[in-house]
């Protein structure tokens, strides 16, 4: 199958089961602009969304005009995207407790959001100022993360864990150990020692591989870059025996 990571955590995946999208973020501010546009979704049959905060959600109202698919979303997170203009008639409200999309025996895990920590809001307002930090207030209120969810889908008989922020408990990622991933993306992102938060929830999930996203400069000067090589260094330590595939930015692989 192709896996194309958009930038930020959005990613198309397009296999024999179809196609469908996790997270577009496209508007991206001062970033590498995208490529992407809604003609990029046209083929798309389902849209999942991990939780509500600006750059998982911002352009699903404009996304959702030029297409006809079903939107996926929990809780309040379709409720703030009906207020946004997305038609109730596009808005499934995602439940833990049903196969979600048959094709890809798509399910969703609640899950919970990596909580900023004092050393990364410090550097994060250094580098926004005091303009930068009001748009950030504003940007936090409007787009509250609400409920944020883990999903789990299989294509081509691999079995593929999204997961769109890295608070996931212990026991949460035994279960997810459980489940025996194939291919496991990893948000990197919200702390300043993610890729040690994320090297840990890896080598207890246990996939076979491990695919990072989020660490792209989505949204400066609030975002920045992650390094990847420091989460594969954390791997190691971890004694991670998987692989790692990294797919730059606004590409495709073959998994
Ligand atoms: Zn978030």
């Amino acid at each position: 199958m192709d896996l194309t990571w958009l930038g930020t955590a959005g990613f198309i995946v397009k296999s024999k089961e179809g196609e469908i999208i996790f997270d577009p973020f496209l508007s991206r501010g001062k970033g590498e602009p995208s490529p992407f546009t809604t003609k990029s979704f046209e083929n798309s049959q389902a849209l999942f969304v991990g939780h509500g905060h600006f750059d998982h959600t911002y352009d699903i109202p404009e996304i959702s005009k030029g297409t006809d698919f079903k939107i996926f979303a929990p809780g309040l997170t379709g409720s703030i995207l009906k207020l946004r203009g997305v038609p109730s008639s596009r808005l499934v409200h995602t439940t833990t407790k049903e196969v979600l999309f048959k094709s890809f025996k798509m399910r969703a895990f609640h899950s919970s959001h990596v909580k900023f920590d004092f050393p990364l809001v410090l550097e994060t307002v250094k580098r926004c100022g005091i303009k930068g930090c009001m748009q950030m207030c504003g940007l936090g209120l409007g787009y509250p993360k609400g409920l944020v969810q883990t999903y789990l889908f299989e294509a081509e008989g691999k079995k593929i864990l999204y997961m769109s922020s890295a608070g996931a408990s212990k026991s949460e990622l035994l279960e997810y150990q459980k489940l025996e991933v194939d291919y496991f993306l990893a948000p990197l992102q919200g702390h300043s020692s993610i890729q040690e938060i994320a090297a840990k929830q890896t080598a207890i999930i246990k996939p076979k591989v491990v695919i990072p996203h989020h660490h792209d400069d989505f949204f400066p000067p609030l975002s920045q870059n992650i390094s990847v090589e420091v989460f594969s260094e954390k791997l190691k330590d971890h004694g991670f025996h998987g692989k790692i595939l990294e797919i730059p930015l606004f590409k495709n692989s073959q998994i």
